[in-house]
């Protein structure tokens, strides 16, 4: 009889992570560029990377680990095409995620800043992160979409907590798997203001997994061990949210 019980939770919740839907949205595409830099692999010898192209082999492989782990796993670009940040959230809507995951690739004007952090949708008054927003709030023109303040506001209300509890796992996984191994700076859970997160008006998160403008983080990005392993932290971030969620709210199950 016991066995019985066993094997019928092991159904009923195993068929709770099948419900889940995750949307993961590589940054960019098309004719947005994001961040570019030069990746040396001799002493005069280079090629241009881009952050849309990093941000599409990392997405790919999140979304592989996903399916591995039975979720319903979608992307908003599987190829390099141009997606406006209301298409994605439109995405969103379409295929009724329950979370969404954008993923990204920061830079800056100095060599020296490195390591990796996550956003959730909130409100803040941090110029280092605001300096964040200004890249990644641009839509396809390079203009800076306007949003309604509110409506973000409303957003914020809703999916702040959940979105918090998301971003937090995820990056506590990010930094036991990858962190660790690959001696990444932890630049920490942050507020942000990203329109694609308000615009989805669901629990996301926005990762920035490192700095392309540092050669030697750079290296590392591109390494694909090194993004497997990302997207496994990832996708077990996901999992372990999951599951407290489930705890928390027995109404979820
Ligand atoms: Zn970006």
């Amino acid at each position: 009889m016991k066995a019985f019980w066993v094997i019928f939770l092991w159904i009923f919740l195993g068929g709770q992570s099948q419900a889940f839907t995750i949307l993961i949205d590589p940054g960019h595409g098309g004719e947005d560029d994001g961040a570019r830099a030069r990746y040396y692999y001799g002493k005069k010898k280079w090629r241009l990377v881009r952050e849309k192209d990093i941000a599409l082999s990392l997405s790919k492989k999140i979304h592989e680990e996903l399916t591995k782990s039975n979720f319903n796993a979608y992307l908003t670009r599987s190829v390099d095409r141009s997606v406006s940040l209301a298409e994605r959230a439109e995405l969103a809507e379409k295929i009724k995620a329950d979370l969404f995951i954008s993923v990204h690739i920061n830079s800056s004007e100095g060599k020296t800043p490195r390591g990796f952090e996550t956003y959730y949708l909130d409100n803040h008054e941090d110029s280092a992160v605001k300096k964040v927003e200004q890249v990644e709030n641009k839509d396809l023109k390079g203009k800076e979409l306007i949003v309604n303040k509110i409506l973000t506001d409303l957003v914020i209300q809703r999916t702040v907590k959940s979105s918090k509890g998301l971003a937090t796992n995820i990056h506590s996984r990010i930094q036991r798997l990858v962190g660790k191994r690959y001696r990444l700076k932890d630049r920490g859970v942050k507020p942000g203001l990203f329109y694609v997160l308000a615009l989805t008006k669901r629990p996301a998160i926005l990762l920035e997994v490192g700095f392309l403008s540092n050669s030697r983080e750079l290296k590392k990005i591109l390494d694909q061990k090194f993004q497997r392993r990302y997207a496994q932290a990832v996708a077990r971030g996901i999992s372990d949210y999951i599951k407290k969620q489930s705890k928390q709210e027995p109404a979820l199950l």
